[in-house]
């Protein structure tokens, strides 16, 4: 099965973390203003074309750390949590079949959670590329693992950064498994942890 991987060797990722990064923009900026954000950035091949099928990861780790050195580590992780946001929508909206939307909302959240997590793992490399998706459910809801994570990929911090995962779990959770829930990022491969680990509150 491995073998027939389609993020292995090739390292794609969705298309949506650049669409939607690109529209985070878009909201804050206005579209003429994204595209001369973007050429000036050294970004300009987005502001001519979004792509459409799967890209090489490469692509979105090159747009986040061309945004984070243009207004800085903090303003980008505004941009990216947005991002997150317009990523979970897209999935709710279009990977989500609907029995889902009825049924996990309604089923014990520890079993609703476990239902959910398996699926979104079994399509972990469409969000996460190489990075490694692994999680735990437990009492108090789940724990959220991304090793090799994108966003934090040849980053220092000293606090976590992966914002873009952080807000399209929670986002991705919330409407299927209880509006209330919070998802934070624990620790953070920045801060030099083996993985970034998410906690599920
Ligand atoms: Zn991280």
């Amino acid at each position: 099965m491995h073998a027939t991987h389609p993020a292995v060797g090739a390292a794609r990722i969705g298309p949506n973390s650049i669409i939607q990064t690109v529209g985070a923009i878009e909201e804050e900026r206005g579209p003429q203003e994204t595209r001369s954000f973007l050429r000036r950035i050294g970004q300009g091949d987005f502001a001519e074309q979004l792509p459409t099928t799967m890209i090489d990861e490469i692509a979105f780790i090159s747009l986040i750390s061309a945004i984070r050195a243009d207004i800085g580590v903090e303003a980008a992780g505004r941009i990216l949590a947005r991002s997150g946001e317009r990523t979970a929508d897209y999935l709710l909206a279009n990977r989500i079949p609907a029995p889902a939307h009825a049924i996990l909302p309604r089923l014990p959240r520890r079993l609703g959670l476990s239902l959910l997590l398996k699926a979104i793992s079994g399509h972990a490399w469409t969000f996460a590329g190489t990075g490694r998706f692994s999680y735990k459910v437990d009492a108090k809801g789940a724990t959220l693992s991304l090793a090799n994570s994108p966003e934090s990929r040849g980053m220092t911090a000293d606090k976590p950064i992966c914002r873009y995962y952080e807000s399209c779990f929670q986002s991705l959770l919330r409407p299927l498994i209880d509006r209330r829930l919070v998802v934070r990022e624990l620790r953070c491969a920045a801060q030099g942890a083996e993985a970034c680990v998410f906690e599920v509150r």
